[in-house]
């Protein structure tokens, strides 16, 4: 049950009631692919920085170990001690992206896993079944990823698919979370808007889903490698065909500044990988712009990355040494920039929502940009 608290411009506050606790948006999700955030972050040290929800990978996680022996365990949740909500995705944007020898029809999709070579089948109905074995929070409707650029014949096609792929999803969760021995029976679905650039397409279609009545909706197919003037301009047009009180999700999406203009265009519900990869080679967020840590003019800085922030790394530790532990190739410098960076988008999304609660998003984004843009 999705509550809009207040809108200053476009911009939406809002909170997402679930069955494992409440969601305060503009939210950012923390991406833990394979059901671990990378970086060897675990489920304490998300509860210290601030993570609202955790988002993990129905490809992944079918590929290996396998949706049934999560389901066997007692679900997503138990098996990786995550009692708050957990976002899957549906498989789809995998599938499409890192599967070989694939081959669409109306049914599903037949791929190589890219493990092991192993011939998968994929379509609405088992998306909806390994997630619903998962039990995760929120499951995402199974969609083509699109290639970019497509043609307009083959963006049509593909969406109007899509369009029938949602009606069997929505059948699919319902039917499965109404059997006895179902995980999570309160599972949502979130639909998913597509279209590429064409943006005539992306309103006809958000028009199509925002009809079947989701739980919330997301925008696909973006930060795909189009120009952010692009992806902000087809935000401009699509949002708005979107319902106001559910959750608006750009999948995939993106840098600090990404996060707020698109909030400025409201959208609520985020999640990335910048920041994890990024602090993985030692590239950190500050309200001052990214440092890299490798650089040698921090070889004895005594300062904590960011001055005056309470994550883990800069509570206890200098660049200095954290720079000496990447160099050394110590673990615990990539998991300090991980905290670092997550705990910066997390502490960013708690600054967006008070700004938005108060009344100054624009003077708050516009502050927040030229700070970084140093
Ligand atoms: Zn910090």
């Amino acid at each position: 049950m999705y509550e809009l608290i207040k809108k200053d411009g476009r911009a939406k506050r809002g909170r997402l009631k679930t069955v494992h606790g409440v969601i305060e948006t503009p939210v950012f999700m923390n991406v833990g692919t394979a059901a671990a955030i990378k970086g060897a972050v675990s489920t304490d040290d998300l509860r210290q920085i601030g993570t609202q929800v955790e988002l993990s990978n129905t490809y992944h996680l079918h590929v290996r170990p396998g949706d049934k022996l999560i389901k066997e365990y007692g679900g997503l949740h138990k098996f990786m001690n995550w009692d708050r909500p957990i976002l899957t995705d549906s498989g789809g944007f995998q599938v499409f992206s890192l599967a070989k020898l694939r081959k669409i029809k109306e049914e599903g999709v037949s791929f190589s896993s890219h493990i092991d070579g192993r011939k998968i089948f994929m379509g609405p109905e088992e998306s909806m079944q390994i997630q619903s074995n998962l039990g995760s929070t929120i499951a995402m409707a199974f969609d083509e990823c699109p290639p970019h650029p497509a043609t307009r014949e083959y963006m049509q096609n593909s969406v109007d698919r899509t369009s029938r792929w949602l009606e069997r999803c929505k059948k699919e969760m319902n039917r499965l979370n109404s059997l006895e021995d179902t995980i999570n029976p309160h599972q949502m679905l979130f639909g998913i808007n597509q279209g590429g650039t064409f943006e005539d397409i992306r309103i006809e279609h958000a028009r199509t889903i925002s009809a079947m009545n989701l739980d919330g909706y997301a925008l696909g197919g973006l930060a795909v490698g189009e120009s952010h003037e692009e992806m902000y301009h087809i935000l401009d047009e699509t949002v708005p065909y979107l319902p106001e009180d559910k959750p608006t999700y750009l999948m995939g999406v993106g840098t600090p500044a990404n996060i707020l203009e698109s909030v400025d265009r409201g959208v609520d519900f985020f999640d990335c990988v910048y920041p994890t990869r990024n602090g993985r080679h030692g590239h950190v967020y500050t309200n001052q712009g990214k440092l890299n840590l490798f650089n040698k003019k921090y070889e004895l800085d005594h300062r904590p990355i960011e001055e005056g922030c309470q994550c883990p790394a800069c509570r206890s530790y200098s660049r200095a040494y954290i720079r000496h532990l990447l160099k050394a190739k110590e673990m615990l410098g990539m998991r300090l920039c991980v905290l670092h960076n997550l705990y910066f988008y997390n502490t960013m999304m708690v600054e967006i929502r008070e700004a938005i609660e108060a009344g100054n998003y624009k003077e708050y984004k516009k502050q927040k940009l030229e700070g970084m843009a140093n």
